[in-house]
């Protein structure tokens, strides 16, 4: 009896979907929806890959989180219009949710949404929010089985960071059998290997954003 609810409520959903991503059709926005578990490093890849595209690139970002304005008050300091949505404690974003911020960031200005989704590897994946892009993150301190347990989250991804590498010396992490793990959920996703402490491929990935929204 719960399936056909499962299916109302995706299709609800999908037309939401829908009707966002003809809207950033209609305006020439690109809308990137970054998905991973809570500590993944989302905000911080973000961090990382947004001042690199302001010379080129108008931006906006949607932080969703369960609670706190913490993560939107991290984006806001990098310049960029920034709108918090808060689940209320909801695991996921949707459609809908996003819809109701549209009216908070300036849409028609813009070049490139990106939308962090709630720190959750399960159920963000299931909801299309009309993104074009979808970017799955997983941190080495997450273990590397997390490909092989957690596949949906990176099954629709077009681009996957694998973060925190820097920490590879200290966490059990096999980057060879979590990158063939990947390969095997999804083989054509670009793979970017993202440290802190070396920014050549934080910058390949912004590049892969960039490239995407002209
Ligand atoms: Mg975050
Ligand atoms: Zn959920």
């Amino acid at each position: 009896m719960n399936i056909p609810i499962v299916r109302r409520i995706l299709e609800k959903n999908d037309q939401a979907a829908a009707e966002n991503r003809s809207r950033f059709g209609e305006l020439g926005v690109r809308c990137v929806n970054v998905l991973g578990g809570a500590g993944s490093g989302k905000t911080t890849l973000l961090e990382m890959v947004i001042p690199r595209l302001l010379d080129g690139l108008r931006i906006a970002v949607l932080e969703g989180d369960l609670a706190t304005t913490r993560d939107a008050e991290r984006i806001a300091a990098l310049g960029v219009p920034c709108a918090q949505l808060l689940t209320d404690g909801g695991c996921h974003l949707t459609a809908a949710h996003v819809q109701r911020a549209l009216p908070h960031v300036p849409l028609a200005e813009l070049d490139l949404l990106i939308i962090e989704n709630v720190g959750n590897p399960i159920c963000p994946a299931n909801f299309d929010l009309g993104e074009h892009v979808r970017v799955s993150v997983l941190s080495v301190a997450e273990g590397d089985d997390k490909p092989s347990k957690y596949p949906l989250l990176f099954k629709d991804a077009h681009a996957i960071v694998i973060s925190k590498c820097d920490l590879l010396p200290f966490v059990r992490f096999d980057l060879e059998r979590a990158k063939a793990d990947l390969r095997l959920v999804n083989s054509h996703a670009q793979v970017f290997e993202v440290s802190t402490r070396d920014d050549r491929e934080a910058a390949r990935f912004a590049e892969f954003l960039r490239r995407d929204a002209q």
